[in-house]
C-alpha cells in the first residue's frame, strides 16, 4: 500500500525547511518536496546579516540554508525533488501530484515562495540572459569592470546593487520615487559606497541592441524626459539587474485555497481556510518577509499540523 505522510511540505526555502525540522522534530512522517535547490530566493542572496544568530563572517544564502537543510534531515524529514503538478487538497487525504509520482499526505504545508518581478520594460524578455538578469548572484561576474544599472529601491535592490559593485565599475540604481523603501542601515552603506549612483523618480521604458543589451530608454515620472543610456563602445553591453518585489508562486492553488492577490490567506496560526492545509512564508499575507518570518511560519505551521492530527485521532 502507498505510504500516506503525516505531513508532505511543498517548498525548500527557510519556511519549508524549518516546517520539516518542527515536524520531524515531533516524529510525524514527513515529506519535503523541492523541484530545484533548496533555499528558494535565499539560493540567490549573497548576504545575510539579519537572521538571529548569524554572527559568521560571510554568511551567505546558501551558506546558511545547507545547515537548514541538515537539520531537517537530521530529525528524519524525508525530502525529494521532484516537479509539483497539480494538488487535491479537500478530503483526509491530500494528494500531490508530481512528475514522478502522486504522494499522500493527511496534512500539506504550503510553502512555495515567490518569485522575482518583470521590469515590465518593452523587449525585455528578448535580453533576458543577454544584459538583463534577476539574480546578482548568479551573474555579477559576467559584468566584471563593466556598468551596470539596478531597478528598485526596496531592500532586495540596494543590497544586490552593493554586491554587484564588487564586480562592476559602476552601479546606478534606477528607482521611480526619490527616495529608497530599504532599510536606512542599508541605505546608509548604499550612500558611502563610491561606486554607487542613483537615478531618482525614474523608469526603464525599453530596452534595445543588436544581440546583447547596450542602449535602453529611461523615463523620468515627473517631467516625461526620455534620457537615453548607452553602452560605453569598448564594452559593448552594460548590466540590467532587477529588484522590483515579488510574485507569490500560487498558480497551483488557485481555485483551491483563499488567496487574495494571489498571496495566501490564513489565520493566525496559518491555517488555510481548508482544513489540514497550512501555508508558511513569503507566499502568504503578510508584513515582513524575511528569512527569520519565513522560519518563524514553518516552525508554526508545522506545531498546527500535528495538533491537527492529534485532534483527528
Ligand atoms: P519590495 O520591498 O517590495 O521593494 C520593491 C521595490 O521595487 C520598491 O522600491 C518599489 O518601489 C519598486 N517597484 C515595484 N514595482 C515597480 C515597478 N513596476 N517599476 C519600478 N519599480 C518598482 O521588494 P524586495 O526588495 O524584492 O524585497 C521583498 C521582500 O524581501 C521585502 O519584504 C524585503 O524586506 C525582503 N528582503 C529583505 C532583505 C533584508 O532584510 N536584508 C533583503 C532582501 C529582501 P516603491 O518603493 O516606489 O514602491
Amino acid at each position: 500500500m502507498e505510504k500516506i505522510y503525516d505531513v508532505i511540505i511543498l517548498g525548500a526555502g527557510p519556511a519549508g525547511l524549518s516546517a520539516g525540522l518542527y515536524a520531524g522534530r515531533s516524529r510525524l512522517s514527513t515529506l519535503i518536496i523541492e523541484k530545484g535547490v533548496d533555499g528558494g530566493q535565499i539560493a540567490i542572496t549573497n548576504e545575510i546579516e539579519n537572521y538571529p544568530g548569524q554572527v559568521l563572517e560571510g554568511e551567505t544564502g546558501p551558506s546558511l540554508i545547507a545547515r537548514m537543510t541538515e537539520q531537517a534531515k537530521k530529525f528524519g524529514a524525508e525530502r525529494i525533488s521532484d516537479t509539483i503538478n497539480s494538488v487535491e487538497l479537500d478530503g483526509e487525504i491530500k494528494k500531490v501530484v508530481c512528475s514522478n509520482g502522486t504522494y499522500q499526505g493527511k496534512t500539506v504545508i504550503i510553502a512555495t515562495g515567490a518569485k522575482h518581478r518583470n521590469i515590465g520594460c518593452e523587449n525585455e524578455e528578448k535580453f533576458i540572459g543577454k544584459g538583463i538578469s534577476f539574480c546578482a548572484t548568479c551573474d555579477a561576474s559576467f559584468f566584471e569592470d563593466f556598468e551596470v544599472y539596478v531597478v528598485g529601491g526596496g531592500d532586495a535592490a540596494v543590497e544586490e546593487a552593493m554586491y554587484l559593485t564588487k564586480f562592476a565599475r559602476k552601479v546606478t540604481v534606477i528607482h521611480r520615487r526619490n527616495e529608497l523603501r530599504a532599510a536606512k542601515s542599508i541605505q546608509e552603506k548604499a550612500f558611502k559606497n563610491p561606486k554607487m549612483a542613483f537615478m531618482w523618480d525614474s523608469v526603464v521604458v525599453k530596452v534595445d541592441g543588436d544581440e546583447l543589451l547596450n542602449k535602453m530608454y529611461v523615463k523620468n515620472v515627473k517631467t516625461g524626459e526620455i534620457t537615453t543610456v548607452e553602452a560605453d563602445p569598448d564594452d559593448g553591453l552594460f548590466g540590467l539587474f532587477g529588484f522590483i518585489g515579488l510574485l507569490p508562486n500560487t498558480e497551483l492553488f488557485e481555485g483551491k485555497i483563499d488567496l487574495d492577490k494571489g498571496y495566501v490567506k490564513t489565520d493566525d496560526n496559518l491555517h488555510t481556510n481548508v482544513p489540514g492545509v497550512f501555508a508558511a512564508g513569503d507566499l502568504r499575507i503578510k508584513v515582513l518577509r524575511q528569512v527569520v518570518t519565513a522560519a518563524a511560519d514553518g516552525a508554526i505551521a508545522a506545531t498546527e499540523a500535528e495538533h491537527y492530527l492529534a485532534h483527528k485521532k
